[in-house]
C-alpha cells in the first residue's frame, strides 16, 4: 500500500498514480510512462511537456506486520515484567499498553489508524480464540482427572 501525502488516501503497492487525486507517485510521468524528477518541467527522456503532477508518498507495506511484531514485543516484555506478580497487575499493565497505543494511534493519518485498529481487533480476536482453546483444554483435562479417580 502507498499513502498519498497530498490527499492522504491509500493506493495499491506499485500503483503509479493516486486513485483519489490523480497525482503520480515519486515524480512526474509523461504519456510514454517516463519518470522525471518532481521538479522537472520537461520529460527527461523525451522532452514532452505534458507531465503529471507529482506527489510524495509513504510505502505502508510494513505497517501491519510492524504493528503485530511491536504488539508481540510489548506483550512479551509485559508478561516477563509481571511474572510472579498477581493477575491484577498484569490486567492493569495490559490496559495501560492499550491506552498508550490508542492515544498513539490518534496522531496517525486516518487510513493508517483504521489499519491499526483492524490489526488490533484481529490480534485481540486471535488472543481470545487462543484463550478460549486453553480454557476448553484445561476443562477437558480437569474432567479427565475427575473421571480417572476411583
Ligand atoms: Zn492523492
Ligand atoms: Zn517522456
Amino acid at each position: 500500500m502507498r499513502l498519498c501525502l497530498t490527499c492522504r488516501h491509500m493506493a495499491p503497492a506499485g500503483a503509479p498514480f493516486c486513485g483519489h487525486c490523480g497525482r503520480s507517485f515519486g515524480g512526474r510521468l509523461c504519456s510514454q510512462w517516463h519518470l522525471s524528477p518532481p521538479s522537472a518541467r520537461y520529460c527527461v527522456h523525451c522532452r514532452r511537456t505534458a507531465l503529471s503532477d507529482p506527489t510524495s508518498f509513504i510505502p505502508l507495506g510494513w505497517v501491519g506486520p510492524g504493528i503485530t511484531v511491536l504488539m508481540f514485543i510489548i506483550a512479551a516484555t509485559g508478561i516477563w515484567r509481571v511474572a510472579g506478580r498477581p493477575v491484577e497487575a498484569m490486567a492493569v499493565h495490559l490496559l495501560r499498553i492499550g491506552i498508550v497505543l490508542f492515544i498513539f494511534s490518534l496522531f496517525l493519518p486516518p487510513p493508517v489508524r483504521s489499519g491499526l485498529h483492524r490489526t488490533a481487533v484481529a490480534s485481540i480476536g486471535f488472543l481470545g480464540k487462543m484463550a478460549g482453546r486453553l480454557i476448553v483444554f484445561a476443562a477437558r483435562w480437569m474432567i479427565a482427572q475427575i473421571k480417572a479417580k476411583p
